[in-house]
């Protein structure tokens, strides 16, 4: 913005100087010229009224000192000229043609402006018939002028010098008023910025721009609405969270109390056992839903600074053999082979490490099928941890890689409800969410009937 003010800024002030400069010598050399005119007008009638017949016209035509004076006889013929010996021209051939000649004979004296070859300068003619007893001659005055090229290229170094005295003041004067226009702009995009990022605390900026204060004054409304906004969201979900989960509470005890009943009763009521076993099987998934959003609004509402305070070295190798084992059933039913490659320890939130990690073990040995393999490779060097999860099962349509990291997003929702333990979609929108509150970098590489592979970069 700045480099574009100030080369539009020069560029219009530029303009304006040459075309200053060419209209200022445009008008000086007309002034110049007219006055040129009117001189050789006055010369000439000066001259005519002084020559008669007796005259000796070779001293004659030298009265004019600094102009050219010419007399030319009726028949064009030139009996004497200045010209000849001050400016060295030939006078040789008729003069008839000659257009201010020729208004003369007319009646009609004119003066004109014509380029002399022999010198390559202008000259201003004019000329006036005189009888001289029973003919007449003609007596004519020239003035020599500058032309308008000479008159631009006598002022072009003067208006160099002044173009270049223009750039620099140019370069000063609106690199200060740029600068000083603009900071206001800084100061916009680290608000944006900390808004963007919900650390956004009011402190008005007052410019001398009016603009720019109802700009600011835009942005402290929008981060006063988003604020009020966050209340409403938290509140809503710790409400939600306890009307949900209390109901799910009472199901499940009271499921529990027909299966037992069921079980110890004399008659065992076989359709009574499998609806209950659905209740039972159901309550189970929606308290995992609803324990997953409690997890990923508790993740939007963390602060960047909180998760740095609880940050502990994790120990990576650990922490892995855990989650495993928590799914040694599953794992043992499909004939899993699991395993874990490298070690090492990242500085973090730990809940924050497992939440990702378990996720992700979790999607590969649900997404694999029986005999599959699930390898964990973490690789530590001095400046970063990598850990990848990768496994050899159904893998992930290239259209669907770009959205599953969306809450609720499930690449074929029968295949997903069918595969064990029926996700609800939230696992890979927690990996997402908590990658972005801790700065660490997540990729997939996947292909449909050959595996997915998840890489952290903590
Ligand atoms: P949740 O994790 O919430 O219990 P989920 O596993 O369905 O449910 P995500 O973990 O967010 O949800 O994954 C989204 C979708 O991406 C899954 O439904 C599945 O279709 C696909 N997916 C994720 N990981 C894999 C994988 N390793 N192999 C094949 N498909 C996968
Ligand atoms: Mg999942």
């Amino acid at each position: 913005m700045k480099k574009r003010l100030f080369i539009y800024t020069t560029a219009v002030v530029f303009i304006g100087l040459i075309s200053f400069f060419a209209l200022s010598v445009y008008i000086t050399s007309t002034n110049n010229i007219n006055a040129a005119k009117d001189t050789v007008v006055e010369v000439t009638q000066i001259c005519a009224a002084l020559y008669n017949e007796e005259i000796d016209i070779e001293e004659f035509v030298h009265i004019g000192s600094d102009t050219r004076i010419t007399v030319i006889d009726a028949d064009g013929t030139v009996l004497a000229d200045s010209g000849v010996s001050r400016f060295g021209m030939a006078t040789i051939d008729s003069h008839l043609e000659r257009p201010e000649i020729k208004a003369a004979l007319n009646g009609a004296p004119e003066s004109f402006m014509r380029r002399s070859d022999t010198l390559g300068l202008d000259f201003i003619y004019y000329a006036l018939k005189v009888d001289s007893g029973d003919s007449y001659v003609f007596v004519r005055a020239a003035i020599p002028v500058a032309s308008i090229n000479t008159y631009f290229l006598r002022s072009l170094p003067l208006l160099m010098f002044v173009l270049v005295i223009v750039a620099v003041l140019c370069f000063v004067i609106i690199r200060r008023i740029t600068d000083y226009t603009l900071a206001p702009f800084g100061e916009i995009e680290r608000k944006l910025r900390s808004l963007s990022q919900g650390n956004y605390i009011a402190a008005p900026i007052k410019s001398r721009y009016e603009e720019i204060n109802r700009i600011v004054q835009e942005i402290e409304d929008i981060a006063l609405e988003l604020g009020n906004e966050k209340r409403r969201r938290e509140d809503f979900f710790t409400y939600a969270s306890h009307e949900l989960k209390t109901p799910l509470t009472a199901i499940k005890g009271f499921n529990e109390l027909i299966e037992l009943s069921n079980t110890n009763s004399v008659v065992k009521d076989e359709k009574t056992r499998k609806f209950a076993s659905a209740i039972s099987r159901e309550t189970e998934r929606m308290t995992v839903l609803v324990d997953e959003m409690l997890k990923l609004s508790e993740i939007e509402n963390t602060e960047k600074t909180t998760a740095i305070s609880n940050s502990v070295p994790v120990p990576l190798t650990a922490l892995i053999y855990d989650i495993r084992d928590t799914m040694t059933t599953i794992i043992g039913e499909k004939s899993i082979s699991f395993l874990v490659v490298g070690n090492g320890v990242v500085t973090a939130d730990p809940r924050h490490v497992y939440d990702v990690v378990k996720n992700l073990v979790e999607n590969a040995v649900r997404y694999t099928g029986e005999d599959g393999e699930v390898t964990v490779t973490i690789t530590q060097t001095d400046d970063s941890t990598k850990l990848s999860v990768a496994d050899n099962g159904i893998g992930i349509p290239k259209t669907d890689q770009l959205h599953v990291f969306e809450r609720f997003y499930r690449v074929e929702k029968s295949r997903t409800r069918n595969s064990i333990g029926g996700g609800t979609g939230l696992g890979l929108a927690i990996v997402k969410h908590l990658c972005v509150l801790n700065d660490w970098r997540v990729s997939m590489v996947s292909e449909p009937g050959v595996g997915t592979e998840v890489t952290i970069e903590f």
